[in-house]
């Protein structure tokens, strides 16, 4: 744990569950003994945020799986932060790797949609990684500093966001990061705030890992002094799996 604050475990459901399976997953995390000293957050898909938001413990926190880059209005299929906030979401999570190679979303595009976020007083849950290729041909940090540096080009504030370093190939797979690979890489991404936004916001901003994070990896990964918590696909569709990966802050 390098930044401050507490420790932080996400769960990115993303298009996963039911009414069923979800109000199952919630019974599980609202009967889970979770460490006090962790900030955890769930994001459901839009549609099951109300019905989460009104059955889980006040202990967990809401976040969506995206957001609209403005003010709402005519655009179809979208939801817009003002929204999300009514229906009690804290968090967005934005620049996921699926938005950006699934989807298509850019970079400047995912800064701005960052930037209203934040404006509006969401929390932002800012996503980076490289593709396989990009580590293989060696562009690891080009690719990531790129990425940063769209948010922070836009941002108006540090205060509110959790950096998500989520290599692509690492995503779903199976195929964790090593805890060094991903210590390095946290490491690199500090230095990079520290020289190109400030000395404070690179020691104050947590830096979270993702990326095949499962109950039997979370802890030697949350070991590395730059690793401040994760954010979790799978595994956290699985109450007491994800309340272990909660747990495993040392
Ligand atoms: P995974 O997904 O844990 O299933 O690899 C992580 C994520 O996409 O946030």
């Amino acid at each position: 744990m390098a930044g401050s604050g507490k420790f932080f475990v996400g769960g990115n459901w993303k298009c996963n569950g039911t009414k069923d399976s979800i109000s199952k997953l919630i019974s599980d995390l609202n009967s889970a003994k979770l460490e006090p000293d962790v900030d955890v957050v769930v994001a459901p898909p839009f549609v099951y945020i109300d019905q989460v938001k009104n059955s889980i413990t006040d202990r967990i926190e809401i976040s969506a799986q995206n957001s609209w880059v403005g003010k709402g209005g005519a655009f179809t299929g979208e939801i817009s932060v003002e929204q999300l906030k009514d229906l009690g979401s804290k968090w967005v999570i934005l620049g996921h790797s699926e938005r950006r190679h699934v989807i298509g979303e850019k970079d400047e595009f995912i800064g701005k949609k960052a930037a209203y976020a934040l404006s509006e007083g969401l929390g932002v849950i800012a996503c980076i990684g490289e593709l396989l290729e990009e580590r293989e041909a060696g562009k690891t940090f080009d690719v990531l500093f790129q990425q940063l540096k769209a948010y922070a080009d836009v941002v108006p504030s540090w205060d509110n966001i959790v950096i998500a370093y989520e290599p692509v190939w690492a995503i779903g797979t199976g195929k964790v990061a090593s805890p060094e690979q991903a210590q390095e890489v946290h490491v690199a991404l500090r230095d990079w705030l520290k020289n190109n936004v400030s000395a404070e916001v690179a020691s104050k901003t947590r830096i979270i890992y993702g990326g095949s994070v499962n109950g039997a990896n979370s802890s030697e990964l949350a070991k590395k002094e730059d690793i401040d918590g994760f954010l979790v696909g799978g595994a956290s569709l699985k109450g007491p799996e994800f309340a272990t990966i909660v747990n495993s802050v040392t």
